[in-house]
């Protein structure tokens, strides 16, 4: 059996609510109970697939191929789970199924209405999730906040899923923000009263509220909101300002929340929390060093577009002792001036898409090739790499991608070629989980201890196999191959002391208590610079 906890946000956004439901995962995790998460966007996109990163920050990938909202990354990293599409609902997913089966004649002469036939399809999302991953508990994030018209339906199904099961099964959660009037230093709960009244407009009582504060809650100020909210002082956590992300579950248990829920969901008989969460924060209050790596991107003026590079970094740091310095390099400066790589321990190309900065990335990898300066390149990163070596090694003046230059004589990365007539471009990249066969005696075999890998795709391009020997010629091994399609998949320099690159996107994999081989690989590189 199921249980069920939904995650709602009021007041403002951008309160850090997936980092709130994420919490409440890890923290019933380590109470022995398997967790799936997902997120409900109430947008009209079908997923944030075709968005500018500008506008959304990350796109996340899952092992099944879903484009996801980037709080699935920290889901993934809080309850260490691989999720499926099956996390991700979007309005435009759930009106897109609607209208197919009203197209097909699935609903035998029904006018098709918002409720029931858009709320049932919310609320199969919800029970397909439960079905599917079999877990203890499914934690589901609404997006956005109560009160927005977008969310209205999403609200009504999980208010239907209330009463239609048991009420130890359902638990409803309610972060809000209580904000501190500058000059008086007073704490005000009336936006919480508000956003509480909203919700229950809705049919939902909420169980639990998270306030996120950066004053200091005190007992009088828990007692006036659970007077006006009618909900037990125990069930007011609050979510203080933290250096680290990951200190959320325990200041959360701190305050006794999972306990609590637990309670609720008639649960009582779960061993003491594991502390495996506990040990890793205290390691990152622990790094003796300092390792400063250059992140070079298109996207850099908003860190959210690398959110995921960003923690695996400093995960991979932590785990070797150091505390990471990112410098945010915007590949455009690095074309004005070259001298903004200098004085760093390693540099990292992310993805990424479109022309703009492909020449200072393509300078930037140059810049590590001869300096024996630790390179690792992500997707882009990788395909860039290989560009490099084609024009600077081989001689290759007009090499380049058919995704910046269409017209170059040297497309050493090109279209596959089932992607040359593709008309939509959501959902078409080469996505999800594919096989990587990784070749013997190479650094990519020393990193991984494996000869067999599954990592996560998003591209569209791939590397010409028509220029493979040149390349070989030019000092390059390739390392990892999908052997289904003969794909060049991770690629490295057999005369540098640490420079690789892959197609894939391994920080989608990496975790905070279990850091992905190629981020520790590059950092012990970092560090023995
Ligand atoms: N733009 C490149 C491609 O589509 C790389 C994509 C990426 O870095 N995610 O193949």
């Amino acid at each position: 059996m199921t249980k069920f906890i939904f995650v709602t946000g009021g007041v403002v956004s951008g309160i850090g609510k997936g980092i709130s439901a994420a919490s409440i995962g890890r923290l019933l995790k380590e109470r022995g109970l398997s967790v799936f998460m997902q997120k409900f966007d109430p947008y009209l996109n079908v997923d944030p697939g075709t968005m500018s990163p500008f506008q959304h920050g990350e796109v996340f990938v899952t092992k099944d191929g879903a484009e996801t909202d980037l709080d699935l990354g920290h889901y993934e990293r809080f309850i260490d789970e691989e999720l499926t599409k099956r996390a991700s609902i979007t309005t435009g997913k759930v009106y897109s199924k609607v209208i197919a089966k009203e197209r097909r004649g699935d609903y035998n002469g029904a006018t098709v209405q918002v409720i029931p036939h858009i709320t049932n399809e919310i609320k199969n999302a919800v029970y397909k999730a439960a079905k599917e991953s079999s877990a203890d508990v499914v934690i589901t994030e609404i997006g956005g906040t109560v009160g927005d018209i977008e969310s209205l339906p999403f609200l009504e199904a999980i208010r239907q899923i209330h009463s239609e099961n048991k009420k130890e099964d359902v638990l409803f959660v309610h972060t809000v923000l209580v904000p501190n009037i500058p000059g008086s230093d007073e704490l005000k709960t009336k936006p919480t009263q508000h956003s509480f009244k909203e919700l229950m407009s809705n049919g939902i009582k909420t169980d639990v509220i998270i306030i996120r504060s950066n004053g200091v809650v005190t007992e009088d100020l828990r007692e006036k909101i659970s007077l006006f909210c009618d909900v037990p002082v125990d069930a007011i956590v609050q979510s203080k300002n933290v250096d680290l992300i990951y200190e959320v579950p325990l200041v959360f248990h701190k305050q006794g929340l999972d306990d609590y829920i637990l309670k609720e969901l008639g649960l009582t008989n779960q061993p003491p929390s594991e502390k495996k969460w506990q040990k890793m924060v205290e390691r990152f209050k622990d790094l003796d060093k300092e390792v400063t790596i250059g992140l070079v991107g298109k996207y850099v003026g908003l860190h959210d577009a690398y959110l995921s590079v960003y923690q695996a970094l400093q995960d991979a740091g932590c785990e070797n002792g150091a505390k990471l310095n990112l410098r945010w390099i915007d590949a455009e400066e690095v074309e004005e001036d070259i001298n903004v790589l200098k004085g760093l321990d390693g540099i990292i190309v992310p993805g990424g898409f479109g022309s703009r900065g492909t020449e200072g990335m393509i300078l930037t990898s140059k810049f590590a090739r001869e300096n024996n300066v630790a390179y690792f390149g992500i997707c882009y990163g990788m395909q860039i790499a290989l560009i490099d070596v084609a024009r600077n090694k081989l001689g290759l003046k007009d090499a380049n991608s058919t995704e910046i230059d269409p017209e170059t004589n040297n497309p050493i990365i090109d279209l596959l070629e089932n992607q040359k007539d593709i008309k939509n471009l959501g959902g078409t990249l080469r996505l999800g989980n594919y096989e990587c066969s990784i070749e013997k005696d190479t650094l990519a075999s020393k990193l991984y201890g494996e000869d067999k890998i599954f990592e996560r795709h998003r591209h569209r391009y791939e590397f010409n196999n028509d220029f493979r020997g040149q390349i070989r010629s030019a000092g390059v091994e390739f390392s990892g191959i999908n052997e289904d399609n003969d794909l060049v998949e991770i690629i490295e320099l057999k005369d540098h002391p640490f420079f690789i690159a892959c197609q894939f996107h391994p920080e989608f994999k990496s975790r905070p208590t279990k850091v992905h081989p190629l981020f520790d690989g590059f950092i012990k590189a970092a560090l023995t610079k």
